[in-house]
């Protein structure tokens, strides 16, 4: 009887099923050929990282543009289909080589797949020679799950520590996001860290300074100013949420308040 039932819902949900699957292995595919080719198909957008209180950018993050699927498809895709290292290389050659274009701090965001690639400091280290992008200038924006050890006891921190001996900085990007304890965090070598953008968002409009989400941010500040790193606030799209965080003592953010992520002008 189970079995009978489990088979009707599988028979139901077989034609989505194909469908999603036809999908992923027609983007794949088109992505290692975009990747093959790089005929222009794939490109950085960049959003600014500005002061708070003037508005000015200190930095730049660099975001992967695709006309075939949104980077928050097609990321997790690249990364089960083992494509990761690769598409991560162009990422962080280009944006290295755009650097003196623009003159800023570049971020770039990697993949827990990449970092805990052996090679990565080596491909870091080889790219920053090949573009003459100054260690200084370039912001690895890692996921606090490539910074917890996995089942084999893997994980990216010695890789982390060998990045920022060449002078590199890492920032841990969606704080919160993710399962570190704050004894695993007072341990991690990161340079900062970003508020993800559901807590900013979570502030309400206006914040409201009594939720339990504006305690967090708050705490969270704390946090990051106790153990001497950076913190960056995401997602802030009102004037609101930014005299909020100021006023709570964030001096660097980011958001479509500033800038949306943009091609760089000529
Ligand atoms: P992320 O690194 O946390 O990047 C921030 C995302 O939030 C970007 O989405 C950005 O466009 C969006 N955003 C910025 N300001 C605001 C705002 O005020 N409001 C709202 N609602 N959203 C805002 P995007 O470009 O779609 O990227 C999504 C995610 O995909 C990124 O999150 C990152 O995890 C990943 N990603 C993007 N480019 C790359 C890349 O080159 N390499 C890797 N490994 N991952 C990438
Ligand atoms: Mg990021
Ligand atoms: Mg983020
Ligand atoms: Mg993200």
């Amino acid at each position: 009887r189970a079995k009978d039932e489990g088979k009707d819902r599988l028979a139901f949900y077989e034609p989505g099923l194909q469908e999603a699957l036809r999908r992923e292995m027609a983007l794949v595919e088109a992505l290692r050929e975009a990747l093959a080719g790089d005929q222009g198909e794939l490109t950085l957008f960049y959003q600014p990282i500005v002061d708070l209180t003037t508005g000015a950018p200190v930095a730049l993050e660099a975001l992967i543009r695709w006309p075939k699927a949104s980077p928050g498809e097609f990321i997790p895709l690249a990364e089960r289909h083992r494509l990761m290292p690769e598409l991560g290389a162009w990422v962080l050659r280009r944006a290295c080589r755009e650097q003196a274009r623009h003159g800023l701090p570049v971020h770039v965001n990697v993949s827990p797949q990449e970092l805990l690639h052996p090679g990565y400091p080596g491909l870091v280290a080889q790219v920053l020679e090949e573009t003459g992008c100054p260690p200084r200038a370039l912001v690895l924006e890692v996921t606090e799950t490539a910074l917890i050890p996995d089942e084999r006891g893997r994980d990216a921190t010695l890789t982390v520590r060998i990045l920022r001996e060449l002078g590199v900085r890492v920032f841990l990007d969606d704080f919160g996001s993710g399962y570190s304890s704050l004894e695993r965090l007072a341990a991690l070598p990161v340079d900062g860290l970003k508020l993800g953008q559901a807590f900013t968002q979570a502030l309400g409009n206006p914040p409201d300074p009594q939720s339990p989400a504006a305690r967090l941010v708050a705490a969270v500040l704390a946090l990051a100013q106790a153990l001497g790193l950076a913190a960056v606030a995401e997602g802030i799209e009102g004037e609101a949420t930014l005299a909020y965080l100021r006023r709570l003592g964030f001096t660097l953010g980011q958001g479509f308040l500033f800038g949306r992520p943009a091609p760089l002008g000529v």
